[in-house]
């Protein structure tokens, strides 16, 4: 063990950046604390443009060899990246769930089981990708997805190694090399990450890491001429500020941001089907973009469906996200339930009346609430809280209640409860967002097309469109033997 080295949970886990295969250390650290009790887990290499360019700089190096490295060898690789994840799932679990307080329980069975198949999956689908050749006038068209070169990767801290994985994946068997940089308040599994990929067999520089606060590093990352890509996960605010970096060189760029999406009940829904999918909003303790956060019911449903929601959330065990009867953990950081409370204090300052919750717990921990009485302009219908809070709101024409569900800025998911398929059929097609769930929540296939509409992002990501996006796509048109152009 050297200084650089923590034991979190048992597990040791590098501090420094991962460059060009080697382990390079700041001079600056930042502070690693547990949600969970606050506790410091430790001192973390702080980025800084140089440590930027280096991972640029590595990235370019290694991309030639790795763009020519065989599709099946690159399958073969990131196969084995899965394994090592599959081996150490375990720890995987534990430190994530140390870092970013999510459930442990779920990072065992869900999550990382998924962040192994993110790779086996990508791989896969590199060794299948093709376009039927087509001929123009007896000339042969021919696509390919040519390797676009050094991406940089962003993410954030509610899912950090999945929503990492789920982009280094397709980068990677797309032919690009990556700098992958983690959220500052969850940097642990992406070192991991690091170690698994090198062990596997991915050759220097193929993957780097850097860490550090975005606010210090993005721009070296973003505005750098070299990079090829940009794939940023997070919110608004700093997806504005990625892209008018980035168009400095026109970097392409692929953002997953933020929501407000909706759950429309109808009166002839199944409501205990219904309900279940209302309190699943509150998995990992509200932190999730894609979460149904406004509750539009139909009125004639309204009273009853508010009754079993109660009852049904009351059900919800909150406390340490390492106990497997844990259903709600804490939230992220100080900062962030600070601003879960002022989304809540101003809502209610401005008429909502909480149902249930509405307030703070001891340590990091915010009550799972529902607020009514809420205006469809006010700031809670409106922003992202990004924490376990609730709107409900009610409509009695489906005209209404698609006008409400997307009377937002946002476009990134949509939920509906009906028993009627014409109903969904209709009320589908209306709505504007990147995913619509049908009497169902968050079942993703890798293959499916993933993003936002709106200010919920650009571009889509998921099996072809992730090696449209990663790759240069290219049409190459060949004349028939003996052909001449005679204009
Ligand atoms: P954030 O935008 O604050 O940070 C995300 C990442 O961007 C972090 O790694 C951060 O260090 C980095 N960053 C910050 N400033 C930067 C800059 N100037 N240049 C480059 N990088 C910079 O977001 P967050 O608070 O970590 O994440 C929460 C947000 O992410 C929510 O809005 C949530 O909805 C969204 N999200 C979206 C999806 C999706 O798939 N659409 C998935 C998960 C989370």
């Amino acid at each position: 063990m050297t200084e650089h080295v923590l034991t979190v949970a048992g597990v040791a886990v590098d501090t420094r950046h991962w460059i060009g295969g080697e382990r390079v250390a700041s001079a600056e650290t930042f502070t690693d604390v547990s949600p969970i009790d606050g506790s410091i887990l430790g001192e973390i290499s702080r980025g800084t443009a140089m440590e930027a360019a280096a991972a640029v700089a590595a990235a370019k190096a290694a991309f030639p060899a790795w763009a020519a490295t065989p599709r099946a060898e690159r399958a073969r690789i990131l196969h084995a990246v899965a394994d090592g994840v599959e081996k150490r799932l375990e720890e995987l679990a534990v430190v994530e769930t140390t870092d970013n307080g999510a459930l442990l329980r779920s990072h065992r069975r869900g999550v990382m089981p998924r962040v192994a198949h993110n790779f086996r999956f990508f791989a896969d689908w590199l060794l299948k990708l093709e376009h039927e050749d087509f001929e123009t006038r007896g000339h042969t068209n021919h696509v390919s997805w040519d390797p676009a070169g050094p991406s940089v990767l962003i993410t954030p801290w509610n899912a950090p190694l999945m929503l990492a994985t789920w982009k280094v994946a397709p980068a990677l068997a797309a032919g690009n090399t990556v700098v992958l940089k983690p959220a500052e308040w969850t940097p642990l599994t992406a070192s991991l990450l690091a170690d698994i990929a090198a062990e596997a067999g991915l050759p220097a520089g193929v993957l780097n890491v850097v860490q550090g606060y975005g606010s210090e590093i993005g721009d070296a990352l973003t505005s750098h001429p070299d990079v090829r890509r940009i794939s940023f996960t997070g919110s608004v605010p700093t997806a504005q500020r990625i892209a008018a970096s980035a168009a400095v060189n026109l970097t392409p760029l692929s953002l997953e941001l933020g929501g407000k999406s909706p759950l429309l009940v109808f009166a002839d829904a199944d409501l205990d089907l219904a309900v279940d999918l209302a309190v699943e909003q509150y998995d990992n303790a509200g932190q999730v973009c894609l979460a149904a956060t406004r509750f539009l019911v139909e009125e004639s449903v309204a009273e009853e469906f508010t009754r079993r929601f109660v009852e049904k959330a009351g059900q919800l065990t909150q406390g340490d996200p390492r106990d497997e009867a844990t259903d709600i953990g804490p939230n992220i950081h100080p900062l962030q339930l600070e601003k879960i409370d002022g989304f809540v204090r101003r809502a209610i300052a401005a008429g909502a009346r909480a149902v249930i919750g509405g307030h703070r717990k001891d340590g990091q921990y915010y009550a799972p609430t529902l607020l009514t009485d809420v205006a469809q302009d006010s700031e809670i219908v409106q922003e992202e809280v990004f924490g376990p809070v609730l709107t409900l709101q009610t409509f009695t024409t489906e005209d209404e209640a698609v006008h409400l569900a997307n009377d937002t800025r946002f476009g990134l998911a949509a939920t509906l409860a009906t028993g009627d398929p014409e109903r969904a059929e209709r009320v589908t097609g209306q709505l504007v967002a990147g995913t619509v769930w049908t009497n169902c929540f968050f079942v993703r296939d890798l293959q499916a097309p993933f993003g936002g509409s709106r200010h919920s992002g650009v571009g889509r990501e998921g099996g072809t469109w992730s090696f449209d996006f990663y790759c240069d796509v290219k049409n190459t048109v060949t004349a028939p033997n003996g052909w001449r152009n005679h204009g």
